[in-house]
């Protein structure tokens, strides 16, 4: 057989063969309008996406707007409703300025590689996002990942640097265990050896500090010269996007220097009206972000999870991966949608469930969770938490 007898995909059959026999197969599910299922796999913490302001909010952008922004925000993207929403954003989380990107993703690549860069050290923790993995490997800065919150670890690899610039990574809230990051220890490590903190509240926002402002501003390090943040709308604020929030002096730089902000189409209208008429909402009703985290403690007792939740996440460890997507399914088949984490978001052998609280949840809803979840898991005890 020559190499022209084969089809260039023939390979894709056999992966999706191995995938398939280590419980690694994905597929894609249509979700009705109206849910069938009690959703706890969203991120949609605040239960914002569906609120009357916020479909109103980006009714009127799209109405006044149209459908896209139409261009890079450098050439004809750029509206009043961009630069209104950044300044209002950061206003609200403490940060001196903040820029949109199409997406979080876009903004962690944009402020990772735009901030680093060859001759730099990049420290990122080993939990960090996709994301930030990719942000890392795209900078063509030296990196070194560091197991899961060692600040130690940190410490080390900043005070062995060779580099002049040095910038370290972190979620504030880890999306896929719900855990918090060290960040006033990781920020007193960066400041001990000039280095720069960009921590990814996407997690975060919504959710802690003082009526959802955050982990950066709920440990006091809002508006910090040497501290930088990313976030996503995607989540609490059940819209779409990404922003950066930091000094003036990042933001001009990233409209210089940010690929992702450069040669991307500027954010569609509709969702920044989206995204804006959540952050009133939030800000209207602060008690939202204290409402999720009362019911994310019900949900991890419920699933016998020891450890009392600091964020939205309850994971609940089940080992292998066909065990999570057997006990995601069974779940499904009683009517509520779980998440399901498996390798590569998780590491090997650490798949699990990962049911996402909301502050809007009723009584009813935290009822059918615990006779679903107790009846699934009854026989399935984590294997930690
Ligand atoms: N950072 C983290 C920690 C995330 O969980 C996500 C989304 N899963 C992103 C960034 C990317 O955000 P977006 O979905 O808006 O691209």
């Amino acid at each position: 057989m020559t190499r022209t007898d084969l089809s260039p995909l023939a390979w894709l059959a056999e992966l999706e063969q191995q995938r398939r026999q280590a419980g690694l197969r994905r597929s894609l599910r249509v979700r009705p309008a109206v849910p069938t299922e009690l959703d706890l796999a969203s991120n949609d913490y605040l239960g914002l996406a569906t609120h009357p302001d916020v479909i109103a909010g980006g009714i009127e952008a799209l109405r006044i707007w149209g459908g896209g922004a139409g261009g890079s925000r450098l050439v004809t993207g750029n509206t009043e409703l961009h630069q209104r929403f950044e300044q209002q954003l950061a206003d609200f989380v403490g940060a001196p300025a903040g820029l949109v990107f199409s997406s979080g993703y876009t903004a962690n690549l944009g402020a990772v590689v735009s901030l680093s860069g060859p001759g730099s050290l990049v420290v990122s923790d080993a939990y960090c996002h996709a994301s930030l993995v990719d942000a890392c490997r795209l900078s063509k800065a030296r990196v070194v990942v560091t197991a899961h919150r060692d600040v130690e670890a940190v410490e080390q690899a900043l005070a062995g640097r060779t580099e002049d610039r040095a910038v370290v990574l972190t979620e504030s809230v880890f999306s896929a265990d719900g855990v918090l990051a060290p960040l006033r220890q990781l920020h007193e490590v960066c400041r001990r050896h000039g280095a720069l903190l960009i921590v990814d509240e996407a997690h975060g926002l919504g959710v802690r500090g003082d009526g959802g402002r955050g982990l950066v501003h709920e440990v006091g390090l809002a508006g910090s010269p040497d501290v930088v943040l990313t976030t996503t709308l995607s989540k609490a604020l059940g819209a779409q996007g990404g922003v950066v929030l930091g000094p003036p002096e990042v933001r001009d730089h990233l409209i210089d220097a940010a690929r992702t902000f450069i040669f991307d189409t500027g954010l569609a209208p509709a969702a920044l009206g989206a995204a804006s008429a959540a952050l009133d909402v939030l800000i209207a009703e602060p008690s939202r972000a204290a409402d999720v985290l009362r019911h994310a403690a019900a949900l991890a007792e419920i699933c016998g999870v020891a450890q009392q939740p600091d964020s939205a996440v309850v994971s609940v460890i089940l080992g292998d991966a066909e065990r999570a997507v057997a006990a995601a399914a069974a779940c499904l088949d009683a009517g509520l949608r779980v998440g399901c984490f498996r390798p590569p978001s998780v590491p090997a052998g650490t798949s699990r469930l990962r049911l996402t609280a909301r502050a809007t949840l009723t009584d009813e809803d935290v009822e059918l969770a615990r006779r679903v979840l107790r009846a699934v898991l009854g026989d399935l005890p984590p294997v930690s938490s």
